[in-house]
């Protein structure tokens, strides 16, 4: 327990910082990428070598700040009664392009019926971008990403999501969600915390379950119906 909650402290000031950082961050980046927009368009010698890299490396911290961009935005916070079905099917087309590059096909299946739950939309939408990201990047050269949509029992619903990638060693999994943890050259490690910490927040839960070789598959159970805190 004490393990836990520890975790869950490293958490929320990691949480909070990262909020701050990104929002802070994501001004001055405009602003860069607009100048060196016009820079590209009036230089005469051929740089685009440079402007490339520049480019690629923008990109790169535009990307770590998405992985927290819904953090980063706290007054758009609100919560209310939602599809599931409805959120997942609009990440699953942001994420569109990104999975037909890289070969994934992403299938959505509803299993019976599904509830609206309270939560918050924007919040919810990161935590799917996030987890379905991992599962098309575990798969350089393609495969499926299934998800699963179905009432785990009367009282909460549970999303499935799994990939064919190859999976997590054992001893790694305990690992997940740890602020900054990551095993890819330029991951960030932050997806997974900042996905943890949403769950939490709609009194949730995640676990993961991986063969190595085989794939991987998050569940993420949320309380269904009215309730979300204190049914
Ligand atoms: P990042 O993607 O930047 O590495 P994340 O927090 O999203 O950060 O994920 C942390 C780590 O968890 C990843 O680097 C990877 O090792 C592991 N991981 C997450 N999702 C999967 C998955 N679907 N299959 C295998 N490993 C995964
Ligand atoms: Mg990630």
């Amino acid at each position: 327990l004490e393990d836990r909650l520890r975790k869950s402290d490293t958490l929320n000031v990691v949480g909070e910082l990262a909020a701050g950082i990104a929002h802070e961050i994501r001004n001055p980046m405009t602003a860069l990428k607009g100048f060196i927009q016009l820079l590209e368009g009036s230089v005469k010698d051929d740089f685009s070598m440079y402007f490339n890299v520049i480019k690629s490396e923008l990109t790169r911290i535009e990307s770590i700040i998405t992985e927290f961009l819904v953090l980063a935005k706290p007054q758009a916070v609100h919560f209310e009664q939602n599809s599931i079905v409805k959120i997942m099917k609009e990440t699953m087309e942001l994420l569109n392009a990104q999975a037909i590059f890289s070969n994934v096909q992403l299938e959505l299946r509803e299993s019976g019926e599904i509830p609206s739950i309270y939560c918050e939309p924007n919040q919810m939408k990161q935590v799917f971008i996030n987890i379905l990201k991992n599962a098309i990047e575990v798969m350089p050269n393609g495969g499926m990403v299934k998800t699963i949509l179905k009432m785990k029992d009367s009282q909460n619903l549970c999303i499935q999501i799994s990939d064919e990638g190859n999976g997590i060693p054992e001893d790694k999994l305990k690992r997940l969600g740890e602020p900054f943890y990551t095993t890819k050259d330029r991951g960030t490690g932050l997806g997974l915390m900042v996905s943890y910490k949403i769950i939490e927040e709609h009194c949730g839960q995640v676990t993961v379950e991986s063969e190595v070789g085989k794939g991987t598959t998050f569940y993420i159970t949320l309380p269904a119906g009215s309730g979300g805190t204190d049914t």
